[in-house]
């Protein structure tokens, strides 16, 4: 594993639970000073006490830029600078086309792709400050790569998070902040759990790999994005799936 996290002060935002919280573990275990960030501060302070590390926990809401510049300024004052942001914060709940309102459109996109943009945009002053200034997106394989019903407007923004990146990356290369994203697939989550074992039982078996994603394979590569190792690596995406999109029919998952 990477040293080069070792010191580095890292906010994870919806590192509450979930993906936000198996990243937020494995840069804690990889020494660095995380902070956990969601609305709710009892639950980032409860996922801090969890992982340990000196990790700690901040509330914060991702839908206003107001709120995201106080969290940046309060976590470089406390870990001394800011060198990595995980734009990770998401909700996903689904409505069919034909029945979804402009609210629930609103509210998808105001967390996840606005949300994305305030983060991005209040951890900018503290990040040209770093000598490793990382910005790695949670976006998903649904929207850039896949579809799912019920997920037009979350499609959406996974897939805006790219074209956000592809031109952020560029904007921020003078401050060598790098910009990369990791799509997940299918990950066991608290969510996803909820939703019962038979259904996790099916999800798994469309996945080559024969099992679903743990949170911490997507800390893995979010991990690799942030190092000095990727240094010269901006703009790029990698799939975290167990190689589900790529069968080309049930046919061909079955002869393998
Ligand atoms: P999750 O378990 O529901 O966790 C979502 C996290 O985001 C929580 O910490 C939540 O905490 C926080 N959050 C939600 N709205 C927020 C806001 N307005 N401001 C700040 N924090 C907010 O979700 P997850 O499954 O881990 O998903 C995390 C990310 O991974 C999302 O971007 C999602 O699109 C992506 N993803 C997930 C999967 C999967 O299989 N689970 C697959 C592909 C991509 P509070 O409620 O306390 O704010």
């Amino acid at each position: 594993m990477t040293q080069s996290l070792k010191g580095r002060s890292v906010v994870v935002t919806g590192g509450s639970k979930g993906i936000g919280k198996g990243i937020a573990r494995v840069f804690a275990q990889a020494g660095a000073k995380v902070a956990i960030l969601s609305r709710h501060a009892d639950q980032a302070e409860a996922a801090a006490r969890e992982i340990g590390h000196g990790a700690f926990g901040l509330s914060g809401d991702v839908t206003s830029l107001a709120s995201m510049e106080k969290a940046m300024q309060d976590v470089s004052a406390r870990n001394g600078g800011l060198d990595v942001l995980c734009a990770n914060a998401g909700i996903f709940p689904p409505a069919r086309l034909e029945e979804m309102t402009s609210e629930q459109w609103d509210e998808v996109n105001d967390t996840n792709l606005k949300g994305t943009f305030h983060s991005v945009k209040a951890a900018i002053p503290y990040l040209k400050r770093s000598d490793q200034g990382r910005i790695v997106l949670t976006s998903s394989i649904t929207g850039p790569v896949t579809g799912f019903p019920g997920w037009t407007h979350y499609g959406a923004t996974k897939a805006g998070q790219l074209g956000f990146m592809r031109t952020a990356c560029i904007e921020l290369a003078k401050y060598a902040i790098t910009v990369n994203a990791v799509l997940p697939g299918n990950i066991v989550t608290e969510g996803l759990a909820g939703m019962g074992e038979e259904y996790q039982r099916s999800m798994a078996a469309s996945v080559p790999l024969k099992r679903l994603g743990h949170v911490d394979d997507i800390g893995h590569a979010a991990l690799y994005f942030a190092s000095k190792e990727a240094a010269y690596v901006t703009g790029q995406t990698i799939i975290v799936d167990g190689g589900q999109i790529l069968p080309e029919s049930l046919e061909a998952l079955a002869q393998a």
